[in-house]
């Protein structure tokens, strides 16, 4: 095992990565922007380097300050968390140049899975089920496009090959409306990401977000962890996680599972990895995979007990994974709420001082946060302040306790998006499970026009 890592990241993931280092009894390097300086996981780990002003640019994003952080303090390894650097393949490439061991997978699968039409085509050839569509780029000949989504069928997505963060994709109903919206996206996709390359593929009307974690060694060993439904979005970004996917049976886990394991022998992929699909009438499509720890892996530990971050940290050093697909056991059901400073309902951002903090607990109830009273949520970066967790027998029992978790839970100075969560929580769809990503966008509309 190592004996102490940098971790570039900050914000609650910061924390978790530490509490797994510590108890690894691995040391840990705080990197921090200016606005950061007084954080709680830069007060607990080891050492600390301030790498820059508070704006991400100057800062999280740094790569030469980080990399020289990593220097100054005898760090071997480099644990990117989720967002900012984590998957930048030439940051990757970086860190391993430098001499650091990068806490995640090779360079080139990065590279491989950031870039749309590669992951596809890659998922495809490990027999992973994909959206139906044609497996490349678009050409550039009209009368080709258009032939290629009658083939399809509409309505269709154009997507750019370089596209992240749900930008840079357009649907289209209409044939009248297909050669503009793929020109649009083309040159939309070229100033956003410098790749105006784009591909088409089928519309899924009604789909639900189903992901499966894997984790995978360095010597081709690689399981599934299971299921985690992500449907509960707004503007593509999660709101409620909730593992395992509920109502799907335990062969169609078993099998997309072993897909997903499967695939990455065969693209030898190393570390901890999310599958994300749509999945649809019983079918699963691939999207996108993720090669990262995702901020809702604390549900897929709670039901399988395998700390997914001290699996990476395990993995990094080159330990050969400790168990095979059979010992993998899933129990009971675990749900997280993302809790934001922000507009319960407006969603604009609510930075500022926490006046008043307090925390639920009791049986099943986690919470990962770096936030405390006083603290001081900056305007600089995204809003998630912690998540709540809650663990059940069943998934009725994990909906009953994140229901008084909420209630116990006090959160002054900022707003945030507890009484979403309330309601959410006594939603009569939600609680039946299994609602498609639309749905609550569609609640929300409803209740804005006041029905
Ligand atoms: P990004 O990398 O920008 O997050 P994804 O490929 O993961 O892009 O897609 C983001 C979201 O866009 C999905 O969660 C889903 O809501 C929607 N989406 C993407 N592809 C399709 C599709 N073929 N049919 C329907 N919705 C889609």
């Amino acid at each position: 095992m190592f004996e102490k890592i940098l971790i570039a990241n900050r914000g609650e993931i910061a924390l978790r990565i530490q509490r797994a280092c510590r108890e690894l009894g691995v040391k840990t390097v705080a990197v921090h922007s200016e606005a950061d300086a007084d954080a709680k996981y830069v007060r607990l780990a080891d050492e600390s380097v301030c790498i820059g002003p508070a704006q991400s640019s100057a800062s999280y994003l740094n790569v030469p300050a980080i990399i020289s952080a990593a220097e100054v303090t005898d760090a071997e390894a480099i644990h990117p968390g989720y967002g900012f650097l984590s998957e930048n393949a030439d940051f990757a490439e970086r860190v391993e140049k430098s001499g650091f061991v990068f806490i995640g997978p090779r360079p080139e699968t990065i590279r491989l899975m950031g870039d749309k039409v590669s992951a596809k085509n890659a998922m495809l050839k490990a027999g992973v089920p994909v959206v139906p569509g044609v497996d490349g780029a678009l050409p550039d000949d009209p009368q080709e496009i258009i032939r290629i989504a009658r083939s399809i069928g509409y309505p269709v997505i154009i997507k750019a090959s370089g596209g992240g963060g749900g930008r840079g994709m357009r649907v289209v109903y209409t044939e009248a409306a297909l050669l503009n919206g793929v020109n649009t996206t083309r040159a939309e996709a070229g100033a956003a990401f410098g790749n105006p390359t784009v591909y088409i593929e089928k519309f899924l009307e009604n789909p639900r977000h189903i992901e499966v974690q894997v984790l995978a060694d360095e010597y081709r060993n690689a399981v599934s962890l299971g299921t985690r439904d992500c449907s509960m979005q707004r503007r593509h970004q999660k709101v409620v996680e909730e593992a395992p996917a509920p109502g799907l049976t335990a062969r169609e886990v078993a099998r997309i599972g072993d897909r997903c394991a499967e695939a990455c022998r065969k693209i030898a992929y190393r570390g901890a990895g999310t599958f994300e699909f749509l999945y649809e009438k019983g079918e699963f499509f691939f999207i996108e995979m993720n090669t990262r720890v995702q901020v809702e892996h604390p549900v897929t530990e709670m039901i399988t007990g395998i700390d997914i971050v001290q699996s990476q940290l395990r993995i990094a050093a080159g330990e050969k994974l400790p168990f095979k697909q059979r010992d993998i056991q899933s129990h009971g059901h675990a749900i997280e709420c993302r809790i934001n400073a922000e507009h319960p309902y407006k969603f604009t951002p609510s930075p500022g001082r926490i006046t008043s903090w307090h925390v639920p607990g009791g049986p099943g109830i986690r919470v990962d946060s770096h936030a405390f009273a006083n603290y001081i949520v900056p305007p600089y970066y995204d809003s998630l302040i912690g998540k709540l967790i809650a663990y059940g027998d069943t998934r009725e029992q994990a909906i009953a306790r994140m229901r008084i978790a909420l209630s116990e839970m006090v959160v002054e100075g900022i707003l945030t998006n507890l009484p979403l969560h309330q309601e959410i929580m006594l939603d009569g769809e939600f609680v039946r499970g299994g609602t498609s990503i639309h749905y609550l966008e569609q609640k929300l509309a409803q209740a804005s026009r006041g029905e």
